[in-house]
């Protein structure tokens, strides 16, 4: 039987309270939320929602990192599962829906189903991811990164140097890490629900987005070093001013970016510090941080060769040194082109009018597309707002999300 043909009815009111409930585990005064991985209140929300799936009747386990797996078994349990969902750590001073929605929204969506009488072929599991969020880390998506195989747990600690093996400990996960990593197959298909996280869905007034493809971050940082002295006593013609060849980078990363002329890719330069840092001292030294974007890899590279080139020329023209070092080049992802058409049918079945879209932060998807044909549901957000306490998602948006969802996880587990 298909989901379309079962009365699939999601309960707003409900799922409202529980989002409104997990907000409340912060470490921060409501309407903001903070709740780094690993916290305490980190701790009990995850126990909060361990409990709500419990009653669900799903069968939970936990790898060594704390990502959670909440089970629905299916009639053929040893066919690869299909999965949902997102993660609760927000960052500091943050909202109640980045996150919450994807994992409270996907455990609405078991329990539509669940009432409509509807018994899964494939088993469908709901993931919590163990931090998406950079701010323990310094690394987002450190968990998912692990479980795709792409980072090892050796090498992530804080920014004290504790490391996660010792977080991971006193927050009571055991197990080596190797354990991670999902075999390849494990998921039959992935799909996030998501708060959209931009003006987009809002401004048109439409309530479904399908993610197509995710764009990927590059971060480099650029140390310019050239010679200080005193800003009076050394001539125009005799100096090698950092700042100045930064300052020439920094244009230079924009030139690069729009260059493509495609809107999907961007540049920005978000952190310049300058040495010494004193207003009658000529600049020595400048450290750059940019952050280039593109949901396709060859042109973002393009972009990045642009960056470099620039910095050789300018390092040759003011005798200065320009040392780019890559930070990190995560790949973009192009999503499964059949999971994104079942959740166009998912929303059409409900009448719910969709856009395809692109997902221009990243999320745990980005990772999951290298072990599974994932794709991602955007629901509208007020202002296009994030990542700040007013952040805010409707109760008949969200439950708009979940209802697709439910449709898309029933066709696919019944493949
Ligand atoms: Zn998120």
């Amino acid at each position: 039987m298909t989901a379309g043909s079962m009365k699939l009815e999601i309960n707003t009111a409900q799922l409202s309270s529980e989002i409104e409930t997990l907000a409340r585990f912060s470490d921060a005064p409501a309407p903001a939320v903070t709740r780094v991985v690993f916290s305490q209140q980190d701790l009990r929300a995850r126990e909060y929602v361990k409990d709500l799936c419990a009653a669900a009747g799903l069968a939970i386990r936990e790898d060594p990192v704390g990502n959670t797996f909440a089970r629905w078994s299916g009639s053929e349990p040893d066919l690869p599962a299909v999965a949902t969902g997102s993660h609760i750590d927000a960052i500091p001073n943050a909202g109640a829906y980045d996150g919450t929605v994807g994992v409270l929204g996907g455990l609405e969506a078991i329990r539509a189903l669940q009432l409509t009488g509807f018994r899964p072929r494939r088993s469908i599991e709901l993931i919590v991811f163990s931090a998406e969020e950079p701010t323990r880390f310094g690394i987002g998506c450190f968990a998912s990164r692990m479980m795709a195989g792409l980072l090892k747990g050796a090498f992530v600690r804080d920014r004290d140097g504790k490391h996660l093996d010792d977080w991971r400990a006193e927050a009571g996960f055991r197990g080596g890490t190797a354990g991670v990593r999902l075999p390849a197959g494990y998921y039959h298909a992935f799909i996030e629900l998501h708060i959209e996280q931009g003006p987009l869905l809002e401004r048109a007034g439409i309530p479904i987005g399908v993610v197509t493809a995710i764009a990927a971050p590059a971060t480099l940082r650029i140390t310019i070093e050239g010679e200080g002295g005193h800003a009076g006593a050394v001539l125009m013609p005799d100096r090698r001013d950092a700042f100045c060849a930064a300052a020439e980078i920094a244009l230079a990363v924009e030139r690069a970016a729009r260059s493509t002329r495609a809107l999907d890719t961007v540049g920005t330069v978000g952190i310049c510090d300058v040495f010494p840092g004193a207003v009658n001292s000529i600049p020595s030294r400048v450290r750059l941080e940019v952050d280039a974007r593109d949901i396709d890899l060859a042109r973002r590279d393009r972009v990045l060769e642009g960056i470099r080139e620039a910095g050789q020329e300018i390092a040759d023209r003011r005798s200065v040194s320009v040392n780019i070092e890559t930070v990190n080049a995560d790949e973009p992802a192009t999503c499964d082109p059949d999971v994104v058409e079942v959740l166009c049918r998912a929303a059409a079945a409900h009448d719910l009018r969709f856009q395809r879209m692109v997902s221009r932060a990243y999320h745990d998807s980005l990772f999951m597309s290298r072990i599974a044909p994932t794709a991602m549901l955007f629901i509208p957000c007020r202002g296009g707002v994030s990542h700040r306490p007013d952040e805010y998602a409707s109760p008949d948006a969200i439950a708009a999300g979940a209802l697709v969802l439910a449709e898309a996880l029933a066709d696919l587990s019944a493949r």
